[in-house]
């Protein structure tokens, strides 16, 4: 028997990080080598939220530049990883979807390849990413993330891409400490994750302060799927914790 992948929440932030060299992806990075080498990456992603759930199903599932207003270089960045399409038909299998959401209509968005430049460069890990479905509420997020846990023994790497933290709205540019409402709220779903409380994460919006902090469900539901599918004896980890413009968390974490 070896041992289960761990699993992991990547806090991505601005999609700048895909091109940039700091602390956040210098963290990223680090985390990869840690982990052994896996057979597939599957990557919930904030950034593709459908009525009814999908899957990637695409051999060589294209990037997507699903944002506006960045530097040219953000559009000519690539992510040429394979995909893999059984692994994707397994995935809808799991999650009871609709054979019909495994799709080549979709690729791989930035909540994915922002982050997966920095873990895996060299872009030879086969891919399949997995949507959201912020209309299905958080308890359904729980659901999907326990659904996918049998991958962590098959040399399935599983990656939730978001933010704990998440209001574009209150970004302040030139901000160099977090909002306080930034902080609570990213220190108590910390403690939530590490102590495995569902119910906290999965009524993460009668927190005080979650009408500041996470009004954007799509960002935060993949923290409440990477939670699901802690083990017993998994031990949690911090990757990388942060603040940036002041309500943007970029923490990131490990089970495993
Ligand atoms: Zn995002």
């Amino acid at each position: 028997m070896t041992r289960p992948m761990p699993v992991a929440f990547v806090g991505h932030g601005s999609p700048m990080n895909a091109l940039e060299d700091n602390a956040y992806t210098r963290a990223w990075a680090a985390f990869a080598a840690t982990v052994p080498p896996p057979r597939a990456i599957v990557a919930i992603s904030a950034h593709w939220d459908v009525p009814g759930g999908g899957v990637t199903g695409n051999a060589h599932p294209p990037t997507i530049h699903d944002f506006g207003g960045f530097p040219r270089a953000l559009f000519e960045l690539t992510y040429p990883a394979p995909g893999n399409p059984a692994l994707a038909r397994t995935i809808a299998e799991r999650l009871a979807l609709d054979p019909e959401r495994v799709t080549s209509g979709w690729g791989l968005d930035h909540g994915t390849w922002s982050v997966l430049v920095h873990l895996y460069p060299a872009a030879n890990v086969p891919v399949v990413q997995v949507a959201v479905d912020t209309a299905r509420g958080a308890a359904y997020h729980w659901d999907l993330g326990g659904r996918l846990g049998a991958l962590r023994d098959e040399g399935v790497l599983i990656i939730g891409s978001g933010n704990i933290v998440h209001n574009l709205a209150a970004l302040c540019f030139g901000a160099t400490e977090p909002q306080p409402w930034n902080t609570r709220f990213d220190a108590d779903i910390a403690a939530a994750v590490e102590h495995g409380d569902r119910e906290a994460l999965i009524s993460y919006e009668r927190h005080p302060d979650a009408a500041l902090a996470a009004p954007d469900a799509e960002h935060f539901v993949p923290v409440i799927a990477i939670a699901a599918l802690r083990r017993p004896g998994d031990a949690y980890r911090t990757i990388v914790d942060g603040s940036d413009l002041g309500s943007i968390s970029m923490r990131s974490f490990a089970l495993g």
